[in-house]
């Protein structure tokens, strides 16, 4: 395998500490430019069957009204590729120019003739010239030459057709359908990912014809970020034009989940000024996903001129593989544990047990017991508001310093501290002690902390331009081979339920993505005037949003895992519904990988590493597997969900729910 990188010179962007957008090559797509100087383009898919000229024309235009730039459609046959035409003149005949892009899987005469009707094609470099058989292949240099030819005999015809027809061209490689080629020689690793897309590239570049935009997908947020680094820098080392890049996390889910998710890998990608186009994949109605791309790209659009970071002189981090920095153990802290959530209450006056409920521990009056769900957080924050009863065993609390050192009770609360009082305090926890600072503040805080052992940073910053201030401000604790835990604390006071998530998302997900970090703090402060209830519910969407994070930057998993697609014109049944009702009977299963694909032709490739998949696979028929082997067939959907549950149960890992 080719060497990767040398670490310590990162050049997968233009810059690590101040804002500013990769330069690509512009790409015309019909009306809509992508990349260049061009604003980032939303985009986003169509679901219902493409032969439906009708209900396709409907949901485009809901698409397009919602901020749609550019609609795909899927052509999986020679019919709903001619379909594509109707489509579009009944589109524009309604007055709507967006450009359309139809998407190929395995059917290259389909691709042959969609290139021709619409302005872009989308091609899957999996399995545009291969069919899968999970086959390890051992290939000689030879072989695999043999291989190439063989793809640029199959794919030409179609390069040749977009260039003469101006057709642009997306290679979009998925991390879940690799041929076994790629499988064989890279394994199912970023490289591969790339590896997948250049096989295609060169062909296209041999022909001149560069009208291409790229993209390296996985459900799987820290291999996607890994694969879009790794891409920019083989474009680079290869000598390739600066192709544009098409962003987004596959089967990414619904709601909170799907959002937070998608955020954690785009936004990681966006704050680096990667990104020129964005879909959002959700399994829920395609107009809901434009308005979730533009709210992460709009955060950029006046990004340039934040406060000046420190550029950093030792990069000492590999952007193309996951290692979490080395932290010391304090506590509960750093180290193996997982990172920690601590849940800020400190806006609520003499909170109630029953209000503890926000943060996901419940108090059983009748047995005056507690109970806790798969989101209970670890230490709530009460400032000085301090709690005025006992808290269970699993949650501690920490207070403002003032507060703490007059409390009748110093042992089971911890003290926060600001470098100020920290300098200056006599009294101090024998066991967990937290620092406040700001980003700016991290070498005097370094200094403070020296050899000693009881302390846990939190760290925040008022830069505009925040993950990557945070990030520098990490950095220089790397370099100076200090392992003091890091708790990372942001607020966003009075923005949206969909801000809250994407920009903690964005922010949090992006320096866990880079194994930093060891918790998270969601605060209240600066929040304005609100309710009791208000304040609450707030505390309830931090508390929550703290472990969507987690889970989708793959560094805590406290909640099942739902890896569903977003379903387009294949889908045999309602994903919606569908995910809905398997969500109801096992969302206690902490940890456990589900995949909910629409169809059987990408479905299982798709569904990456979830532990158990249900897949469509004709009408009414559900197949199940356990990994990536099939276990039942052709299951009547109305016993479907039974028999999973059934399959999960003979692997031992279900458990009965418990009632709280
Ligand atoms: S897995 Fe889902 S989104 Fe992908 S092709 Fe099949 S039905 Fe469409």
């Amino acid at each position: 395998m080719d060497p990767i990188v040398k670490v310590s010179e990162p050049h997968y962007c233009n810059s690590l500490t101040s804002y500013s957008r990769r330069k690509t090559i512009p790409v015309r797509v019909g009306d809509v430019l992508i990349g260049g100087d061009n604003p980032i383009v939303v985009q986003s898919m169509t679901t219902v069957d493409t032969m439906d000229t009708n209900g396709s024309v409907e949901q485009c235009i809901r698409m397009i009204e919602s901020g749609c730039q550019l609609v795909r459609i899927t052509a999986p046959s020679m019919k709903e590729a001619e379909n594509l035409r109707n489509i579009k003149a009944e589109l524009r005949k309604r007055g709507y120019n967006t450009p359309l892009v139809a998407d190929i899987h395995f059917t290259p005469n389909a691709a042959e003739l969609a290139a021709r009707i619409v302005e872009k094609v989308r091609i899957n470099p999996g399995n545009y010239a291969d069919k899968k058989k999970f086959e390890v292949i051992e290939y000689t240099d030879e072989s695999y030459q043999d291989e190439l030819a063989r793809i640029q005999e199959r794919f030409l015809p179609l390069v040749k057709i977009c260039k003469e027809n101006g057709t642009a061209m997306r290679i979009g490689t998925n991390h879940g359908s690799l041929s076994d080629r790629i499988m064989s020689r890279y394994g199912d690793t970023p490289l591969g990912m790339v590896e997948s897309a250049l096989e295609f590239l060169r062909i296209c570049e041999s022909e001149n014809f560069h009208d291409i935009v790229i993209s390296m997908k996985s459900s799987n947020t820290q291999v996607m970020v890994q694969a879009y680094r790794l891409l920019v820098q083989k474009l680079d080392e290869g000598g390739f034009k600066p192709y544009p890049l098409h962003l987004g996390v596959t089967e990414a889910g619904e709601a909170e989940d799907g959002r937070i998710k998608s955020a954690v890998g785009i936004g990681t990608l966006l704050e680096d000024g990667l990104g020129d186009t964005v879909r959002v994949s959700l399994t829920e109605d395609p107009e809901f996903e434009a308005p979730v791309a533009k709210a992460l790209i709009d955060r950029y659009t006046d990004r340039a001129g934040h406060q000046d970071i420190e550029p950093i002189s030792d990069y000492s981090i590999n952007p193309f593989e996951y290692t979490k920095r080395h932290t010391a153990e304090v506590y509960n802290f750093g180290d193996h544990n997982v990172p920690r959530v601590i849940t800020d209450i400190s806006r609520v006056e003499k909170v109630t047990e029953k209000e503890m409920k926000a943060v996901g521990h419940f108090y059983l009056p009748e047995l005056d017991k507690w109970k806790m769900n798969d989101i209970g957080c670890d230490f709530v924050y009460s400032g000085s508001n301090p709690i005025p009863f006992m808290l269970p065993n699993g949650m501690k609390e920490i207070q403002n310093y003032e507060i703490w050192k007059q409390a009748p009770d110093q042992v089971n609360k911890f003290p926060l501290f600001s470098l100020a009082e920290a300098n200056d305090s006599v009294i101090r926890h024998s066991e967990l002690n937290f620092l406040e600072i700001l980003d700016t503040q991290m070498d005097e805080a370094i200094s403070f902390v020296e050899e000693k052992k009881n302390w846990v940073l939190i760290l925040k910053t008022n830069n505009k331009h925040g993950m990557p201030a945070m990030r520098a401000s990490m950095i220089k604790l790397l370099q100076s081979k200090n392992e003091i835990p890091v708790v990372m604390k942001v607020s966003y006071p009075d923005q949206t339920t969909d801000m809250t998530m994407l920009y903690t998302a964005t922010d949090v997900g992006g320096l866990l993505i880079d194994g930093l970090g060891d918790g998270i703090m969601m605060s209240l402060e600066n929040e304005g005037e609100h309710t009791r209830e208000e304040i609450l519910d707030q505390v309830k969407l931090h508390n929550s949003v703290s472990f969507g994070v987690l889970q989708a930057a793959r560094t805590r998993m406290s909640k099942t895992e739902y890896i569903s697609c977003p379903s387009c014109g294949r889908t045999l049944f309602d994903l919606q519904e569908t995910t809905a009702m398997i969500r109801k009977r096992t969302d206690h299963l902490k940890g456990v990988k589900i995949g909910i694909m629409g169809c059987i032709v990408n479905g299982p490739g798709e569904m990456a590493d979830a532990d158990y998949g249900y897949v469509g696979s004709g009408k009414g028929k559900i197949t199940l597997y356990k990994g990536k082997e099939v276990v039942k067939r052709s299951v009547p959907s109305k016993n479907a969900v039974d028999e999973l549950i059934e399959i999960i149960r003979e692997d031992g890992m279900w458990n009965e729910p418990e009632s709280i």
